[in-house]
């Protein structure tokens, strides 16, 4: 597992424990953190390893016995993988293929995390994987955009090239507890703007739409994804098809946290994609998977989360959060 250390990944390797697996995480720390792992590091089958996933493979690393990687290593909210551009790019395609190498060392099967990000500024609505997408190629969000639809490449080159067994899951918006407070993402910021009875911060209009899917249900698509046989790779989308307009996220927000914070207009972010839903028919019919958790329940469950980091620190909370 790289990325472990990170909002999703850290509820992926709290899963596969819970399966009786045995963990290897590797993380460089820039965006998750120890506390996130805290109380996983006792665990028997559990292992922490400081590192990059975009330099050599060291020896470390490779003294572990891997059988699946899941590739979760990279900067997920647009503040952060925007604040250092090139390393962003770095990581999705040096990773991408320090990883791809390392599994093929060991006839392992690998998962990427790609993303509804490779849609781009989506033209076709909702977004099937078959649609090759819409994305500025020279715009402060292509380093992650582009980053990561060359790590697809890379992947599926190695499908081609190598018969390596790869799995490609495309994540739409994904939120809850573990998000980091001041990451910048829309959710973790309008709940603790709320709670903290500050403006609520909207981009634009707030008439752009995102589809937003809580993090167990997100997690349980992944594992069922890396189970497939061999002939399953994806590209497949994982998120939940509920859409629904910032401007309304916000009012939810405030009515869920009891806030008096009232919405202000900030200048639209560049490139940000309009809207965002995916088409998750394959998922259905090779998962059997779909969401479970709405939305009003997922932010409960996540409020309750901030409610705690606000109160005791981001610590105290981040290690015993479970979704
Ligand atoms: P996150 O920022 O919380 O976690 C990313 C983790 O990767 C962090 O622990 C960070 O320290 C680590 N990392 C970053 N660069 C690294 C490097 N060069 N070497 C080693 N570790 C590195 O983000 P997240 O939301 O947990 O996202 C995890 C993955 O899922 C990312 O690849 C992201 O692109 C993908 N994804 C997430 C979402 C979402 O909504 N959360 C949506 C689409 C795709
Ligand atoms: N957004 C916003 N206010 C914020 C943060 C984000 O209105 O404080 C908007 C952002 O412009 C985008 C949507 O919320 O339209 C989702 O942004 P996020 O950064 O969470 O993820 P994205 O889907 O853009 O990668």
């Amino acid at each position: 597992m790289t990325g472990g250390a990170g909002f999703l990944g850290s509820h992926v390797c709290e899963a596969l424990l819970r399966n009786g697996e045995e963990v290897v995480c590797l993380d460089d720390f820039s965006t998750g953190t120890r506390a996130n792992l805290a109380h996983l590091e006792g665990h028997r089958g559990f292992r922490l390893l400081q590192g990059d996933v975009a330099a050599p493979v060291t020896a470390e690393v490779e003294a572990a016995q891997v059988d699946a990687i899941y590739n979760l290593a990279c900067p997920a909210s647009p503040a952060q993988y925007q604040a250092d551009p090139i390393r962003t790019l770095k990581t999705c395609v040096f990773g991408a293929a320090t990883m791809l190498e390392f599994a093929r060392s060991r006839g392992a099967a690998i998962l990427q995390a790609s993303t509804s990000e490779v849609y781009g500024d989506p033209q076709v609505h909702p977004q099937p994987e078959h649609y090759v997408g819409h994305v500025n190629p020279i715009g402060p969000r292509a380093c992650y955009d582009e980053g990561k639809r060359c790590a697809e490449t890379l992947f599926f080159d190695y499908r081609r090239q190598h018969g390596l067994s790869v799995k490609v899951a495309r994540i739409f918006n994904c939120y809850g507890p573990r998000l980091r407070p001041g990451d910048g993402r829309v959710v973790s910021t309008f709940i603790v703007q709320a709670l903290l009875g500050q403006p609520i911060t909207i981009h634009g209009d707030g008439r752009q739409t995102r589809s937003f899917c809580y993090v167990s249900d997100l997690v349980t698509g992944l594992l069922a994804l890396m189970r497939t046989p061999d002939a399953v790779t994806g590209p497949m989308n994982l998120g939940n098809p509920a859409e629904i307009p910032v401007a309304e996220l916000a009012e939810m927000v405030v009515r869920l946290t009891g806030s008096r914070s009232r919405p202000v207009f900030l200048k639209a972010a560049v490139d940000d994609p309009r809207q965002r839903r995916p088409d998750i028919t394959q998922a259905r019919q090779v998962l059997g998977w779909a969401p479970s958790v709405p939305l009003e329940e997922g932010l409960l469950r996540t409020i309750a989360y901030f409610d705690r980091v606000l109160a005791g620190g981001e610590g105290a909370a981040a290690g015993r959060a479970m979704a």
